[in-house]
């Protein structure tokens, strides 16, 4: 990979070792040729695995003994044959430690917060063009100094061939705006006043390493709720960044994984537990009142400047943008439309070339899952078996990353977002565009999911005459789950997300087909629902409620005495049961987060959601591990919840506690999963399970039925570098794009 500083590295322990020799970058690999006794080789080998830049990635190493030679000194040799194919650009890295101490002590480097070097720094949001070179990237109008430039030329020096490096006397510079005027002031002063407008409850703008961020304490309630009201952005959970690991315990647990990701040089937002047992809490207009918080730690030296001058140990850092808007990048866009909004807008000088949102993980099962891959993890490809060379894959609707195929490598994009906003689908537009330039990609064969109103699906318009695959939208995250672990086979594949057109012109979501890369056969599914008012049901799941209780009930459900009759408006539920009865804007559904909606509604927990999946998210942080219970359930040719259902709502009738009632509910689906799994595995003897969509986001969801069918000795497969959502979606649609090809089928 480029610009992870791995050839120096091998340089330096070549020296450390006393070994002659060479170093050089080919296509595939790096080939290192070394003399000298065995001890030191032993030694060189040992530091090759252990002290390896924190970015670089070592997958195996193939040691030969060969012939002796003579050589004199160790060299990096010129590496020919590469430039064009050389197409790995490291994802952006958070600042190293030696670099923080460098803006404390090193001369013109005090203060300074755009210190860098080979092991840290910007990668991917500033690159142009390959090869990467600095005037490549957005470092382009600065020139280095006397000094930057003689580290960078000195081959032992930790910014030998640092691109992005630079001084306070060569390199960009922060900038403080006030009520829309630049201030004319020093870091240091800038750093002292945004502290002290942070800690006195106002909100302000900072350009990062991707886009802006909007910022405010996260422990004072009338900020957060201030600057909710500036990004019009209801209930969605903001992040929040803590000063340190010290600090953030006080708020909520971790465990060693948790920390691992956290301190990563990826720096994502990790899903933490606010749980009982923690001392302290953030405002609760932060994370609506979840069990789950989102926390990362600084990775630009701007963020550690600022928490040393801050008294807040946390602060709210929410994409600068105004919801349903990309993550604004721009400094003359931010002041625009933020100067009136915040006390402050910091900005600076260096461009953004490619934006990037912060990424999300949780920690599930005991390994890191992406919910959200941007900063950090992108540009990396996705090593898989098959050729997708050159074929395009455009994702999704919501939640959309596409995805480009060279050679066998994928490269998925940053996280787009909805393509439902005209700045959006700009935003996407562009980056297929730079993606196709970037990695030198010429569209052969695009792929597209098969609902044709969505803008994804529209977006392949603009290359006519390239042959187009339609896949369907649970096969391809199926698909995208086989590629990620390198499956090429008959695999059973449960999918479960909100929704997705299926090849019945329904809305699916409850999926259990056997399956290849290739076709799939839709084997079971979650029964089909009326979905009253269509994609506002998504966002009303008191409307999912009344569709329920009116199939199990059918007129008598008035007479059961339920929350949502006290929360919904009585002639709504009206309007929404004649839409039912006369079939009025009611498409079938069976996607099973419409089910937790519904259930969610009817224990009270959500009737109208302020943002995606809220209904869901608040049923997963009622469950309580220790129960055991769960509701009757069918299953067959279709899976059926009614019982479910006329359990949920006879444990209501008796006041049973609303955790008990959600951690059945939970238990329930999980055994729902395993009995339809088992009834597949007992026909067609498959015992692979790919196991994909939103809904495996849950976490005591996934565990769950991962426990149960490993313990039933199933080979269970689930995302983990890959987004379960439809963030992973174009991975599977390239996945079956490149088999439908090499099998000739398209
Ligand atoms: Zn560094
Ligand atoms: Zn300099
Ligand atoms: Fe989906």
């Amino acid at each position: 990979m480029q610009g992870v500083g791995f050839r120096p590295f091998v340089y330096r322990i070549a020296i450390k070792n006393k070994l002659t020799g060479w170093v050089q970058n080919t296509n595939e690999n790096v080939l290192i040729r070394v003399t000298g006794n065995e001890t030191d080789i032993a030694l060189f080998l040992d530091s090759l695995q252990r002290e390896a830049p924190p970015a670089s990635m070592i997958e195996k190493v193939a040691f030969v003994a060969t012939e002796p030679e003579t050589f004199i000194g160790f060299s990096i040799l010129h590496s020919h044959n590469v430039s064009e194919d050389i197409t790995e650009i490291s994802p952006d890295i958070a600042v190293c430690s030696a670099c923080l101490e460098d803006i404390t002590r090193e001369g013109s480097r005090i203060d300074y917060s755009f210190v860098n070097c080979t092991n840290c720094g910007p990668r991917f949001t500033i690159i142009r063009d390959l090869p990467y070179d600095r005037d490549k990237t957005t470092m382009q109008p600065f020139n280095m100094c006397p000094d930057c430039r003689e580290e960078y030329e000195t081959i032992t020096d930790r910014r030998f061939h640092a691109q992005p490096t630079a001084c306070g006397s060569c390199g960009p510079h922060y900038e403080l705006h006030i009520a829309g005027n630049p201030t004319n002031k020093g870091i240091r002063e800038i750093i002292g006043q945004v502290s002290a407008i942070i800690d006195n409850g106002g909100l302000v703008l900072m350009k990062g390493l991707g886009g802006m961020h909007a910022a405010c304490d996260a422990l004072n309630d009338t900020a957060v709720a201030k600057l909710r009201e500036v990004k019009n952005r209801e209930g969605k959970p903001f992040a929040v960044m803590f000063r340190d690991t010290g600090s953030l315990l006080e708020y909520v647990t971790m465990t060693k994984k948790e920390e691992q990701s956290l301190l990563s040089w990826r720096r994502p937002i990790v899903l933490l537990n606010t749980g009982s047992g923690t001392a302290r809490k953030v405002s609760c207009n932060v994370n609506a009142g979840l069990s789950l918080l989102g926390v990362m730690l600084p990775y630009l030296p701007f963020h550690h400047q600022l928490f040393r001058h801050l008294k807040t140990p946390a602060i709210v850092m929410t994409s600068g943008n105004f919801s349903s808007e990309p993550i604004l990048t721009e400094n003359q866009v931010a002041l625009d439309q933020f100067t009136q909004h915040m006390e402050a807008i910091v900005l600076h000088n260096r461009d953004i070339y490619n934006r990037t949102d912060d990424s999300v993980v949780r920690i599930i099962d005991g390994k890191e899952r992406i919910m959200r891959r941007s900063r950090g993890y992108v540009p990396a490809p996705v090593r898989t078996t098959m050729n997708s060379d050159g074929i395009l894959a455009f994702g999704a609707e919501l939640t959309n990353c596409f995805c480009v195929g060279k050679g066998k490598k994928a490269f998925l994009s940053q996280h787009i977002g909805d393509l439902q906003s005209l700045e959006t689908t700009l935003f996407y537009e562009q980056t297929i565009d730079r993606f196709l330039q970037l990695f030198r990609v010429k569209p052969a064969l695009l792929a597209v999911d098969m609902h044709p109103d969505y803008i994804s699906t529209k977006t392949a318009r603009k290359f006519p005459g390239v042959p187009l695959v339609i896949v369907q939208h649970h096969h391809a995250h199926i698909a995208s789950c086989m590629a990620e672990h390198g499956l090429d086979e008959k695999v059973i594949g449960v999918a479960l997300d909100g929704t997705g057109y299926g090849d019945d012109g329904h809305i699916w979501g409850g999926e259990f087909f056997v399956c290849d890369l290739v076709d799939y056969k839709r084997i079971t599914h979650f029964d089909y629902l009326p979905l009253p008012g269509g994609d506002l049901a998504a966002e009303e799941p008191w409307r999912m409620a009344v569709s329920y209780l009116y199939r199990v009930f059918g007129n008598e459900f008035r007479k059961l005495d339920l929350p949502i009759f006290r929360e919904t408006d009585p002639e709504k539920i009206e309007i929404v049961v004649r839409m039912i009865d006369r079939n009025i804007n009611c498409p079938l559904t069976s996607g099973a987060g419409r089910l937790f909606d519904a259930v969610a509604s009817l224990l009270g927990l959500c009737q109208t959601a302020t943002f995606q999946a809220e209904g869901p998210m608040r049923l997963e942080s009622m469950v309580l591990p220790d129960c055991h219970e769960s509701y009757p359930f069918n299953t067959g040719p279709v899976i059926r919840f009614d019982n479910t259902i006329r359990g949920i709502v006879h444990d209501l009738s008796l006041n049973t506690d609303v955790k008990i009632i959600a951690s059945k509910f939970h238990n329930t689906i999980i055994s729902a999963i395993f009995e339809s799994v088992n009834a597949i595995r007992n026909r067609e003897g498959i015992s692979r399970v790919v196991l994909s969509g939103g809904v495996f986001q849950n976490k005591y969801l996934f565990e769950g039925i991962i426990a149960r069918l490993r313990k039933n000795l199933y080979n269970v497969y689930a995302h983990a570098v890959i987004p379960t959502n439809d963030g992973g979606v174009s991975l599977g649609q390239l996945a079956v794009a490149s088999k439908r090809r090499e099998n000739k089928c398209v």
